[in-house]
C-alpha cells in the first residue's frame, strides 16, 4: 500500500491510512445484519474523522443511499461533494433563520421540534413547494425530538405539516451499544408507539448498537462508528474490520541513566537504566494527553509503554530491550493498528473510540486505500 510518497510521509508526524475497502466491508455486514432495513451511513464529524467526501464516495459506490450530517454547514459542504443526489439529513435539525439557506441546498433537516416544523412548513408556504424533512420523536434519551405530548398534539393538528413531506419518522437510543440494558426495549415499545401516529412513512430507530440487538430493525438504520470499525457493543467481540491505522517514526532514540527522569514535570524516573524513542505525535494531533505514562505504542508487534507526559507535538516511549535495527530514526511506530485497535487505544484513555477517531489530527500524512482495490 505505497499510494502516498515518501516525502509527504517524512514530512509530517505521522501517518494516517483509511481503508476504503474496510469501510465497504463493514457496510455488507452492517446490511447483513440488519436484513430487510436499509444502511443510511452517519457522516458527522467529518465522517468521525476519516473525511466525509472519500468516505461518503466510497459508501455512495457501495450502494448507500442515506447519510446522516449533525449541521447544516457540514450537509452542505456534502451536498457540494456529493455526486449522487443522496439525500442529506441534518440531525440537529433546523436552527431559526437557516430555513431559506437549508431549503435552497436541497437538504433535509430533523424536525426536533414544533417550532422547527412551523418554520419549516412556513418557509414550504412561502415557495409554494413541498419540503422534504425527518421527524424526531423522543422515545426516552431526553436529548432532541418532539415528546409524547407534543407528538399527540401534532396528531391531534395535522395541519401542522401542511407544505412537508415526511421522509422518515426517526427517534434515537441511548444505550444501543449495551444490549442488556432495559432502557432498549423501552425505547423500541415507546418508538413503535408512537410511530405508528404516522402510518405509511419509513422509521428509523436504530444506530450500530442497535443493529446488533437482534430483533427488527424498522426501515432504516442509522450506522456511524462500526462503519468506521468500532464495536458496536461494549466489551463483547468486535465483528466490524479495522479501518484506520496510525504509523509514527521515531524521531531519535536515547539511553537515560538510573534515576533520569523524561518528559515535562519529569514524571517519569526509572530505577534502571532506559532507553527512550521519541516519536512526532502529542496531544495537538488529537493523542489523549490523559495517555502520559499508561498509554501504549507498538514496535515489531512489541508493546512499548508511554514513558512521562505526552507533549504537544511529540512522546517519549520506553524502548529498552527492541531490537536495535527496529530503532533507527524513520522506523515505524505502531499508535493504530493489528496491534492497537481504536476501541483499544479509547480504553487506556477512559474514552470511547468515537473521541479517538474524531480527534485525528489535521496534520498526519493521510493516505487512502481505495475501495475496489486489493488490500496489500
Ligand atoms: C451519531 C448518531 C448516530 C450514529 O451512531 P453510531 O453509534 O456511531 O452508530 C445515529 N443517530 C443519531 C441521531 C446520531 O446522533
Amino acid at each position: 500500500m505505497k499510494t502516498t510518497s515518501d516525502s509527504r510521509v517524512r514530512a509530517a508526524g505521522a501517518v494516517l491510512r483509511i481503508d476504503l475497502n474496510a469501510l465497504v466491508e463493514n457496510y455488507r455486514i452492517l446490511q447483513r445484519q440488519t436484513g430487510a432495513a436499509e444502511v443510511g451511513a452517519v457522516v458527522k464529524a467529518d465522517a468521525y474523522g476519516l473525511g466525509a467526501i472519500p468516505v461518503a464516495d466510497a459508501l455512495a459506490g457501495a450502494g448507500c443511499r442515506h447519510f446522516f450530517v449533525a449541521h447544516l454547514g457540514e450537509a452542505i459542504a456534502l451536498r457540494d461533494g456529493l455526486d449522487g443526489g443522496q439525500p442529506i439529513y441534518v440531525l440537529n435539525g433546523l436552527q431559526p433563520g437557516a430555513e431559506a439557506v437549508a431549503a435552497a441546498a436541497g437538504v433535509v433537516p430533523v424536525l426536533n421540534s414544533l417550532d422547527q416544523m412551523a418554520r419549516w412548513a412556513a418557509q414550504a408556504r412561502e415557495h409554494g413547494a413541498v419540503l422534504p424533512a425527518v421527524l424526531q420523536v423522543d422515545s426516552g434519551m431526553g436529548r432532541l425530538g418532539l415528546s409524547p405530548e407534543e407528538t399527540d398534539q401534532l396528531v391531534a393538528e395535522p395541519d401542522r405539516l401542511e407544505g412537508i413531506a415526511l421522509q422518515l419518522v426517526m427517534s434515537h437510543l441511548a444505550c444501543g451499544d449495551t444490549p442488556d440494558a432495559e432502557a432498549n426495549a423501552q425505547q423500541y415499545a415507546r418508538f413503535t408507539d408512537l410511530a405508528s401516529r404516522f402510518p405509511g412513512v419509513r422509521r428509523s430507530l436504530d444506530n450500530s448498537g442497535g443493529a446488533f440487538l437482534g430483533r427488527n430493525h424498522f426501515d432504516l438504520v442509522r450506522a456511524g462508528i462500526a462503519l468506521y470499525g468500532g464495536a458496536p457493543h461494549v466489551g463483547r467481540p468486535n465483528p466490524m474490520r479495522a479501518v484506520v491505522s496510525l504509523d509514527a517514526h521515531i524521531i531519535q532514540v536515547r539511553d537515560l541513566p538510573a534515576g533520569a527522569g523524561v518528559g515535562y514535570g519529569l514524571t517519569s524516573v526509572a530505577e534502571a537504566p532506559r532507553r527512550i524513542a521519541t516519536i512526532g505525535v502529542g496531544y495537538a494531533d488529537g493523542w489523549p494527553r490523559c495517555v502520559s505514562n499508561r498509554g501504549s505504542a507498538y514496535i515489531g508487534g512489541r508493546r512499548v509503554p508511554v514513558a512521562g507526559r505526552v507533549s504537544m507535538d511529540s512522546m517519549t516511549l520506553d524502548v529498552t530491550g527492541i531490537e536495535e535495527n527496529l530503532l533507527q530514526p524513520g522506523a515505524p511506530v505502531e499508535l493504530l493498528g493489528p496491534h492497537q485497535g481504536i476501541d483499544h487505544a479509547a480504553a487506556d484513555a477512559d474514552t470511547i473510540a468515537y473521541e479517538i477517531l474524531t480527534q485525528l489530527g489535521a496534520r498526519y500524512a493521510r493516505d487512502y486505500l481505495p475501495a475496489g482495490s486489493t488490500p496489500v
